[in-house]
């Protein structure tokens, strides 16, 4: 038998025995044999892992808080015992990338999200008590924090591990079921996180599908209790559509051009480190990095090598596991050689930290002064390493320039007066923003993480996460007094009539 469409007929039919019998273990047993036979495709196995998820949340009952922890902290452990597979896996899928890259942005930010999950969750997942005044309605109330059942995550390549991991544990945090599908770029990490599931988890509590776009467009058409998207805001509108006829809620954690402004007073010494840091790490292929630079009027070239400088000192030895990381695909590194080709053949002024790329898929970090507000490097998400700097004449001009575009999912501000800067933040819109300092704010757990208009809807991260995934379902237990059955339900309704004058009031 194949885990595909017989499996699906399969758990039909359980399902209908198990309306008599819910915990029936003949379900269970049938289902796991069913998912382990060899499948027909992709897509047949994406149907027979959703029915089966469906199956298990309407029948299983929901995992306690206390089960839910343990699993998680099981989990963290066996990220910990996979840790050198998961370095490997992700370098083999890009072609390089440091070890040391992958340790801090996937392994360490990871098991640090699901830590603070697992330290808060009794607090975030028990019913909370509301304080009410009992006037008009008196009554004892509180809000339950229930699972939303089967959760759909679509992740992508460039945080092939954390981007799919913490939504997914999240999610389970709150009591659901998980169906995760990783990018078809990165295949070796695709099949490492369906093992670190397994060693934890059921498939009927989570499970890894794999392929491309036809298995996300066939993905994102489930009907699940909520869709989780991260990549692009081409596909993220796509997957909005599909899952609006299933009125599916999603989040959208989507990607744009996050703009990065220097004050008046900033200092390339100090501050040019930290736009290179979070500009050229994992070779660019980062969501919030700086897409672009603001800098005051004349002093594009101050800044523009004091961003090289700092670039040739963070990646000392380009050609090395730890230097830089490649691109992921050969069409990915194709459109950026072309954006820096066109560049140059515009007249630009282009700055390189290196003179040749150190093998074929490797760019080093590179800025171009003044490019057109029309060029590719201006109107598209780089997503890659490669920092377009461009003068300002005034803050009000700086202003001008980022509000005009499409809300960007960061914005950085940098300057001696923090306090100025949190004054251009404030003048601005984006779904995350730091002052003299890029990317860290991704890592701070108990900050809201997720972008506005073009750069996505919803959010997560700590608290914030975990609401994403749960239903808050209000309960409203009555006194059984009579006067209040009476006032309520009385047939000349004098007292209701009362009431309702009274909070109308004159
Ligand atoms: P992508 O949109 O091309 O692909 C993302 C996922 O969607 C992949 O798993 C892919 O297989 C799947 N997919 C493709 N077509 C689909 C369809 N029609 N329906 C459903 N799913 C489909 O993105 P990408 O190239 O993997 O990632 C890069 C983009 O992601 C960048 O724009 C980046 O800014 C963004 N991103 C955003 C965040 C964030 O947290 N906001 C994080 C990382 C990346």
């Amino acid at each position: 038998m194949c885990g595909g469409k017989d499996a699906t007929v399969l758990f039909s039919g359980l399902r209908r025995q198990a309306s008599t019998a819910p915990n029936d273990e003949t379900f269970r047993r049938a289902y796991i044999e069913a998912m382990n036979a060899p499948c027909k495709s992709d897509l047949d196995r994406l149907q027979a892992a959703f029915e089966g998820q469906r199956s298990a949340f309407s029948f299983d009952a929901v995992p306690g808080i206390s089960t839910r922890r343990m699993k998680l902290r099981d989990l963290v452990r066996a990220i910990r015992a996979r840790r050198s597979g998961i370095v490997d896996a992700i370098s083999a899928d890009f072609g390089n990338r440091s070890a040391d890259e992958t340790l801090s942005a996937e392994i360490a930010v990871t098991i640090g999200s699901i830590e603070h999950t697992c330290r808060h969750l009794d607090r975030w997942a028990n019913p909370t008590r509301m304080f009410n005044l009992g006037i008009p309605i008196p009554g004892r109330t509180y809000v339950r924090h229930e699972p939303k059942g089967v959760v759909g995550v679509i992740s992508p390549w460039n945080y092939p591990f954390q981007l799919a991991v913490i939504p997914a544990a999240t999610a389970l945090a709150g009591g659901n079921k998980v169906l995760v599908k990783p990018s078809e770029f990165t295949p070796r990490t695709a099949e490492l996180l369906a093992q670190l599931f397994a060693d934890v988890y059921g498939e009927d509590e989570v499970a890894v599908v794999t392929g491309g776009p036809d298995v996300g467009k066939a993905f994102s058409e489930l009907a699940f209790d909520h869709l989780f998207f991260t990549g692009s805001t081409e596909v993220g509108r796509k997957v909005a559509m599909a899952a609006a006829e299933n009125l599916t809620p999603v989040t959208l954690e989507l990607g744009g051009k996050s703009p990065c402004v220097m004050m008046p007073d900033a200092d390339p010494e100090k501050h040019a480190p930290l736009v290179a840091f979070g500009k050229f790490y994992s070779g660019g292929q980062t969501c919030v990095a700086p897409d672009y630079l603001l800098v005051p009027k004349g002093r594009a070239e101050a800044f523009s090598a004091a961003i090289i400088d700092a670039a040739r000192r963070t990646w000392p030895a380009p050609a090395t596991d730890d230097g830089y990381t490649s691109i992921i695909t050969d069409r990915h590194h194709d459109r950026l050689a072309a954006m820096i080709d066109e560049a140059r053949d515009a007249g630009l002024t282009v700055l390189s930290a290196g003179d040749a790329a150190p093998d074929a898929r490797r760019i080093p970090p590179t800025v171009v002064i003044g490019p057109a507000p029309d060029s590719r490097l201006m109107t598209e998400e780089i997503f890659g390493p490669i920092l377009p700097i461009i003068e300002y004449d005034d803050l009000d001009d700086a202003v001008r320039f980022v509000t005009a575009r499409d809300h960007p999912l960061a914005l950085y501000a940098f300057g001696r007066d923090a306090r100025a800067a949190e004054k251009l933040v404030a003048r601005t819109t984006s779904g995350g923003a730091v002052v003299n300092g890029t990317i860290v704010h991704l890592a701070v757990e108990h900050l809201p993480f997720g972008g506005v208009g073009k750069s996505g809807y919803g959010a997560y991260h700590g608290k914030r996460g975990f609401a994403e995934f749960t239903h808050a379902r209000s309960v409203l237990v009555l006194p059984q007094w009579p006067i209040l059955r009476d006032t309520i339900v009385r047939p000349d309704g004098r007292r209701m009539r009362w009431l309702t004058d009274w909070m109308i009031g004159k």
